[in-house]
């Protein structure tokens, strides 16, 4: 059995350590099986550390999540402690995670499974078998740019101001996420910019043009502007593979293709850093959803998406591709059975909790499994 993977498990608030639960399950029948050994920690994230020590993360679970491996996040957040200052927030602990790791490339995949074809708002026939992989840079761009701020001018107007910058490194390094993803995938990277009225994404197009022919030439690039793209992904959307792009544009596109599936409940993604020399690179894989307070404590919560943000960590951070296909595998053959929770809900299907859909998750792993 391969060495102890360093694992460090933060649930968070409202539904993330319900659905954590039931993924905590699959770690334990990898374990049991001998398929892999995980060496677990867990911490406190969000209001759950606000309650326990004052601040949204503290010191030491970030000083365990640059020691591990890999993190498991679940979600954070809830009215209870909305009034907290905004340096306070439990939504902090997410942004002193990516700050403090380095975490700079967001991985989002939007995936259009069978069974739930009819939950997009798009027609059947365009998204059938949509697979798409959005890298988004995440550390960058106009929302860290500077200059910054509001000023007030000598007329008394007031004027707000940001500013769009990204340096050649940061183009490469999260372009080089994308070409390497595309390897592994269908081999095409589409990236996005607005070169045609703005210079930070002119040399964007020229740093990944001269990338990709440099060190990706069978990797097959296009480029295409940001307002093309939106349109692209509601019009032809499977013409795409793994699509790259800055932090702004990238907010828009991947919530615009994740409404593409049709379900909040059913889509993680990661965040990576970059590699070390000895190729270990910190990462974070979270479930896109939030902590749904509406029905937190209920055990109604879908635990799908934070099931698929576990495959996508077995399957970037811990190499373990059959494992995570084995993993997604299952919880495409409960869709198939018929089982959904409440937020996933159609004519004619079962209604299941969250544990009911963990356990049926579980029994799939072991039939596909002997
Ligand atoms: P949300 O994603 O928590 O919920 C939106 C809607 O989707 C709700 O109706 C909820 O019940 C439903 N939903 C979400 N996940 C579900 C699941 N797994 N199964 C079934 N239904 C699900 O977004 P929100 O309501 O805007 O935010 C709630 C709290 O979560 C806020 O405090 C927000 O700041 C926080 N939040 C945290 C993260 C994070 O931790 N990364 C991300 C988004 C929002």
């Amino acid at each position: 059995m391969p060495a102890n993977k360093k694992l460090l498990m933060l649930p968070g608030d409202g539904i993330g350590p319900e659905v954590m639960r039931e993924v905590s399950h699959i770690l334990e029948w990898l374990d049991r099986r001998r398929i892999a050994s995980f060496d677990i920690g867990q911490g406190l994230v969000g209001g759950a550390s606000i309650d326990a020590t004052g601040l949204p993360i503290t010191p030491d679970v970030v000083d365990r999540a640059k020691n591990s491996d890999a993190v498991l996040f679940g979600a954070v957040g809830g009215p209870k402690w909305d009034k907290m200052g905004f340096d306070l927030r439990p939504e902090i602990a997410i942004l002193t995670l990516r700050r403090e790791l380095g975490l700079f490339a967001n991985l989002r995949p939007a995936t259009v499974l069978d069974p739930l074809i009819e939950a997009s708002t798009l027609k059947p026939d365009i998204v059938r078998g949509l697979d798409i992989m959005i890298v988004r840079e995440a550390t960058g761009g106009i929302y860290f740019g500077e200059p910054r701020g509001i000023e007030t001018l000598p007329d008394g107007q007031k004027r707000g101001i940001n500013t769009e910058v990204y340096t050649t490194s940061e183009i490469e390094r999260v372009a080089r996420v994308a070409f390497d993803l595309a390897r592994q995938r269908q081999g095409r990277v589409c990236s996005v910019e607005k070169a045609n009225v703005m210079e930070s994404g002119l040399l964007w197009r020229q740093t990944v043009t001269a990338l990709g022919a440099a060190e990706y030439p069978d990797v097959a690039l296009s480029h295409m502007y940001a307002d093309n793209c939106a349109m692209q992904l509601v019009r032809n959307p499977r013409q795409f593979d793994v699509i790259v792009t800055g932090n702004l544009f990238g907010d828009l596109l991947s919530d615009l293709a994740s409404m593409c599936t049709g379900s909040l409940g059913m889509l993680p993604s990661a965040t990576l850093g970059a590699p070390d020399s000895s190729g270990r690179r910190l990462s974070l894989y979270e479930p896109i959803h939030g902590s749904a307070p509406d029905i937190a404590g209920q055990g109604i919560a879908n635990p799908l998406a934070q099931t698929f943000s576990l495959a996508m960590l077995l399957r970037y951070s811990f190499d373990m591709k059959e494992e995570a296909a084995l993993v997604e595998q299952a919880c495409l053959a409960v869709l198939e059975q018929g089982l959904r929770t409440a937020d996933i809900m159609q004519e004619g299907k079962t209604r299941v909790t969250t544990m009911e859909m963990g356990a049926a998750v579980m029994r799939e792993l072991e039939r596909l499994a002997a």
